[in-house]
């Protein structure tokens, strides 16, 4: 039988286990000291003010919103070409998303030039996604944005370590939100954070991730106070601390992880350059500000995507997925949202196949993926 090689891959080190264990064993499983450590090493990383972690980028994106004071009648241009919850944190905060088209098939981000078009009065909030951990024009957009007096919100889930002229991505908005959900670059199964420079954006995230209240269960533990009062209607956004030690952990690895997935990138693109029929977003030279996050390919006929797929899985057990329908085309959102339309993303979303990416994958894994694009294509 043909070993599977899965799209996406998780592997949990003996580090990161004692992290864990140690700290189930101190007793201490909410959010606390590790998480409050996390939140220290992840700011430097990026080189912003503050760090807040929650419970995943949904949330970290919801409080990002809020903060911005995106509400009822305020509209949030969002790219369409993205997971559904960059749009869907904008109807929780009570706005309406507008969805922008990307710039096209060799950047999969959202376009400026778009974006600037579908401002209104109502526009609050400008919402860009760092697709497979590519940039998006975020130095254009924050301009953009202070121009019209907007907020630029990032999503950064697919982009921890992404670089735009030497500025870490997350940075460059109001806010930037973070996953670190189970098949992400930086994972724990579960999480998130939101980062800013902005100390009131990082006061209304820290007390809205719980309840509103003015004190949290570990400062009261640590006797810094014994009371509270609530301040704002919050929510239980919160990261518990063996997912905390679990970041801290596989943070060390981060880099060298992030180093493998662009090595494995640089062979995928060399060794199918000279392929038929299809063909790869973004140039070589993007690898090096890329956290590497997902390897998008596309076929040249969007009716042939689903037989590449079915071969690649059937005969050559290669696992594939695609990044993504389109929020705009979901029956949720065309319902609520009609109108939109959006050809470079409609376009794109028919004809990906994401094949393998992950940073352990083998030189065997990679081998056998590539020789099945070639038997598949020819
Ligand atoms: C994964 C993802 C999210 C949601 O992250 P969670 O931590 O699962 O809430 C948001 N936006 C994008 C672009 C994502 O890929």
């Amino acid at each position: 039988m043909t070993p599977q090689v899965p799209f996406s891959d998780v592997r949990v080190e003996p580090d990161d286990l004692d992290a864990v264990a140690a700290t189930l064993r101190s007793g201490w499983l909410t959010m606390g000291p590790r998480a409050m450590e996390f939140e220290r090493v992840f700011a430097d990383y990026l080189g912003c003010r503050h760090a807040v972690v929650v419970s995943s980028c949904t949330t970290a994106l919801h409080l990002a919103y809020i903060a911005c004071g995106v509400g009822p009648g305020d509209e949030v241009i969002v790219p369409s070409y993205t997971f559904v919850a960059t749009a869907s944190a904008v109807v929780h905060a009570g706005g309406t998303p507008v969805f922008a088209d990307i710039v096209g098939v060799d950047d999969l981000g959202i376009d400026p030039e778009h974006v600037e078009r579908l401002i209104t009065p109502r526009t609050r909030a400008v919402a860009a996604v760092h697709f497979g951990g590519y940039p998006a024009a975020v130095d254009v957009l924050a301009e953009l944005c202070d121009r019209h007096g907007l907020a630029l919100i990032e999503d950064v889930a697919h982009a921890p370590g992404a670089t735009l002229g030497g500025r870490k991505a997350g940075t460059f908005g109001r806010a930037g939100a973070f996953s670190f959900f189970s098949n992400k670059v930086l994972l724990a199964g579960e999480g998130g954070l939101l980062a800013t420079d902005d100390d009131e954006v990082a006061a209304v995230a820290r007390s809205l991730r719980s309840h509103g209240m003015t004190s949290g269960t570990w400062e009261r533990h640590i006797a810094r106070t014994d009371t509270y009062d609530v301040t704002g209607l919050g929510f239980n956004y919160r990261l518990d601390e063996p997912r905390a030690a679990l970041l801290l952990s596989r943070f060390r690895r981060l880099g060298d992880e992030i180093e493998r997935r662009r090595g494995r990138v640089r062979e995928y693109r060399r060794r199918l350059a000279g392929v038929s029929q299809i063909s790869f977003p973004y140039r070589d030279e993007d690898l090096a500000n890329s956290s590497a996050y997902v390897m998008p390919m596309l076929v040249d006929r969007a009716e042939d995507r689903d037989d590449v797929r079915r071969a690649l899985s059937e005969r050559h057990g290669v696992q594939t997925s695609i990044f993504y329908p389109p929020v705009h085309r979901f029956s949720a959102y065309r319902a609520r949202f009609p109108g939109a339309s959006l050809p470079r993303t409609e376009d794109v979303a028919r004809r990906e196949i994401t094949i393998p990416l992950y940073s352990h994958m083998t030189d065997d894994e990679q081998d056998q993926v590539i020789a099945a694009i070639h038997e598949v294509m020819t």
